[in-house]
């Protein structure tokens, strides 16, 4: 089992520790992979009296954290701070700061890979972060929601949000690009990529199937689905409603190149 921490370590080309192997068997206290007494090399780890977020630590934790954390939570390392927007690949870790770069991730980046986009200054995302290993359904955190996008959910909606404009706008006479308000990548997600009340009251009021249709669409997908939406309807370049190819986001810092 390979970590999302152990990924970005190594795709930042950071050297691990060397530690002593741990005296107990167990779980690393933040990403979960197993320790073996007499084998894993790792740290004996007691959260300080100041650190609150407790529901952040692994529920199976034994007092052990594996040597990729602890590069992870050294302030060195960056990967708390200045490197917690990116996509960690097999030898790449790309920025992921914006919506041109999340859309990169969505469609071109390649698996296996972990997603991180911190919404705080600093933010315990990286641990918590699932492996994707298929396009089709990427893990991701954001702030301090771990999710999953359905790709293929996500593109749907999207082109059904650009039906669903066209429709309203004919109805009300109105000149909206999309009818969805409040695109946010870097707040909460409860609220983010809300259809527009004006157009939604006319919407779900439609007895047209395929209204109806495009609505489901857009009504099925998950807060972080969302949050990925959103990054497709704001980033540039804009071909009017259909998706623009996105180019490769800067590669972050590698330390032994
Ligand atoms: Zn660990």
């Amino acid at each position: 089992m390979v970590s999302s921490c152990f990924m970005a370590v190594r795709a930042l080309g950071l050297p691990l520790p060397p530690l002593a192997a741990a005296s107990s068997d167990g779980s690393c206290g933040l990403c979960g992979v197993p320790i073996r007494k007499g084998v894993t090399p790792a740290k004996l780890y007691q959260p300080t009296a100041e650190f609150a977020a407790f529901e952040h630590l692994h529920p199976n934790r034994s007092g052990w954290i594996c040597a990729a954390c602890v590069v992870v939570t050294s302030s060195a390392s960056g990967l708390m701070t200045r490197h917690s927007r990116a996509v960690f690949t097999a030898n790449k870790a790309y920025r992921m700061s914006n919506a041109a770069d999340i859309c990169w991730m969505l469609q071109h980046a390649t698996p296996p890979f972990v997603a991180v986009f911190n919404t705080r200054a600093s933010a315990h995302v990286l641990w918590q972060a699932p492996v994707t290993h298929d396009r089709a359904v990427i893990g991701v955190v954001v702030g301090s929601t771990v999710g999953t996008i359905r790709s293929q959910a996500v593109l749907s909606a999207h082109a059904a949000l650009g039906r669903l404009a066209d429709a309203a706008n004919k109805a009300l006479g109105t000149h909206y690009h999309w009818p969805v308000f409040n695109l946010s990548l870097y707040g909460d997600l409860v609220d983010a990529c809300r259809l527009n009340p004006l157009h939604e009251s006319m919407l779900r009021s439609s007895a047209n199937p395929k209204v109806m249709g495009d609505l489901c669409a857009f009504d099925d997908l998950n807060p972080t689905e969302r949050w990925a939406l959103s990054a497709l309807l704001l980033a540039r370049p804009k071909r009017g409603q259909s998706i623009a190819s996105f180019d490769e986001p800067p590669i972050l810092e590698k330390k032994n190149d």
